[in-house]
């Protein structure tokens, strides 16, 4: 969550990006070292499993209930338990990084319904100055880059990258 842009109140009173479907890996956030022995040490009970572009995911395949929905392991009723030592990307969530090869885009995932609702030109203006290139560069440096294009976005930054090496497979 972008603090700059969502209010803590606004993700508190919906948290359906931390809440996925059976089967929906894909949406997974991206767990890097560091984050996985944060849990392991604080979460012990928390299963991960490895992901095909390197890096870890949580492996939420018991947490499903009778509608096939899995909340996040780390997911309480106050919020996200890893607090800022959450995953990349679900710090900025519903900002996504995708890259076709030559360019990285910063894109709207449209599954918040509370950021698609605002106009998208303020987001685009929170990314320029810098803001857009810093994002796609941590997103290369922890293994989060997705392929482009993505399902059900909308692109709100493009900019050359020289991480292709660092793409999630899923
Ligand atoms: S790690 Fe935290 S923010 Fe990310 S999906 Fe899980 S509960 Fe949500």
């Amino acid at each position: 969550m972008i603090k700059e842009l969502l209010s803590p109140g606004e993700c508190a009173r919906c948290r359906e990006c931390c809440v996925f479907e059976a089967g929906e890996a894909f949406a997974l956030p991206v767990i890097t070292d560091r984050v996985r022995d944060i849990c392991r040490r604080e979460f012990p009970l928390v299963r991960f499993a490895e992901r095909p572009g390197g890096g870890y995911m949580f492996d939420i395949r018991s947490y499903a209930d009778e509608n096939g929905l899995c909340p996040c392991p780390v997911l309480t009723p106050k919020g996200c338990a890893l607090g800022d030592d959450k995953p990349f990307e679900c710090s900025i969530f519903p900002l996504r990084v995708c890259s076709d090869g030559d360019y990285a885009y910063i894109v709207l995932d449209s599954a918040c319904h509370v950021m698609e609702s605002k106009d998208t030109n303020v987001i685009k203006e929170y990314l320029r100055g810098g803001k857009g290139e810093r994002i796609v560069k941590e997103a290369a440096e922890t293994g989060c880059i997705r392929p482009f294009p993505c399902d059900r976005s909308i692109i709100l930054y493009k900019g050359k990258t020289e991480h292709e090496n660092n793409q999630a497979r899923l």
